[in-house]
């Protein structure tokens, strides 16, 4: 069995992406990132500060905007306006959720789509959906198939099966899964899939999406399947010193032993998804300066 080492690939990631900042430095281009905060969720202050953080690291760009709490939907617009307008921003996001009296797809549609790292805009949707590589994927399902490249797992031919049809994460990774790229044949379960655990028993490769502690347990996996596990989720526990660990959507200790492959969590997905979004800024930056 094969742990699949999130950390160790992601800073494969960000070695490529600081090499191609290098070059970029070369013909006086420097990447830029906006990131977009409102209110003081104190999560969404931590995703915030890590993604500017690991900008600084990189040498690139970054502006991290925090606004009040009580920003209107028009005052927050204007932001968005201005950074579409700044030509030393390529990469524009705005951190979810967002207080409940914002209009979050309003204000997707409000990025122009060249910018839209994040890859929520219809625009990038829809050319993920086409195969247009020009198009921005969301940065997690990106990381997936990056894990499973790197972990060397064949994919063409093989049955897939995604839990979760989030916009972020299941269904863009369907997609990618089921692209001429890597040619699986990918089935997509949700809250209102019937026998769960025997369709995924079908898999060759499981990908858990759904925000579940544990869900996925031994009776959904199939011996030598490849099991990557999206979950985040925190579960109290008294002996760890915040009182509270992170576990995924899968019963790790019972699954592994039956996986050819499988992601542990943390480090597995997680690390991923930071690495990605610092390479879709620079593939933002790229196509906006034609190089
Ligand atoms: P979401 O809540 O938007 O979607 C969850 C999906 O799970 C839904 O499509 C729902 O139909 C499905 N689901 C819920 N209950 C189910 C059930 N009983 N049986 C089958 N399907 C069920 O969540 P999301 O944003 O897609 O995130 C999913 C998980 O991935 C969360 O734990 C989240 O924290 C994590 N996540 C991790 C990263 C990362 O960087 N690793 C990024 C995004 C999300």
């Amino acid at each position: 069995m094969q742990i699949i080492d999130g950390k160790q690939v992601a800073a494969q990631v960000l070695e490529e992406v600081a090499q191609d900042i290098a070059e970029l430095k070369t013909k006086g281009i420097l990447p830029g990132l906006a990131v977009v905060l409102v209110g003081n969720d104190p999560a969404s202050q931590v995703y915030v500060g890590s993604k500017v953080k690991k900008c600084a690291e990189l040498g690139m760009n970054s502006k991290k905007i925090v606004l009040p709490e009580e920003t209107t939907q028009d005052e927050l617009l204007e932001v968005i306006r201005q950074l579409n307008e700044d030509s030393s921003i390529h990469g524009i996001l705005v951190q979810s959720p967002p207080p409940p009296h914002i209009d979050e797809a309003e204000v997707v549609l409000a990025i122009n789509p060249a910018k839209d790292v994040d890859g929520f805009h219809p625009e990038n949707v829809a050319k993920l959906v086409l195969e247009d590589e020009t198009g921005f994927v969301p940065c997690t399902p990106l990381g997936c198939m990056r894990l499973l490249e790197s972990a060397g797992v064949q994919t063409a031919g093989k049955r897939a099966v995604v839990i979760g049809r989030s916009m972020i994460v299941g269904k863009p990774m369907a997609h990618l899964l089921m692209s001429k790229k890597a040619n699986a044949t990918v089935t997509i379960a949700h809250s209102r899939t019937v026998n769960l655990p025997d369709l995924c028993k079908e898999a060759d490769i499981l990908v858990a999406a759904i925000g579940r502690p544990n869900f996925v347990t031994k009776d959904f996996v199939k011996e030598g399947a490849v099991v990557i596990d999206v979950g985040i989720n925190r579960v109290d526990d008294a002996t760890a010193p915040r009182g509270y660990k992170i576990v995924g959507d899968v019963a790790y200790d019972e699954v592994a032993p039956l996986c050819s492959a499988i992601t542990p969590v943390p480090g597995g997905v997680g690390p991923m998804t930071i690495a990605l979004l610092m390479a879709n800024t620079v593939k933002a930056c790229r196509q906006q300066n034609h190089c």
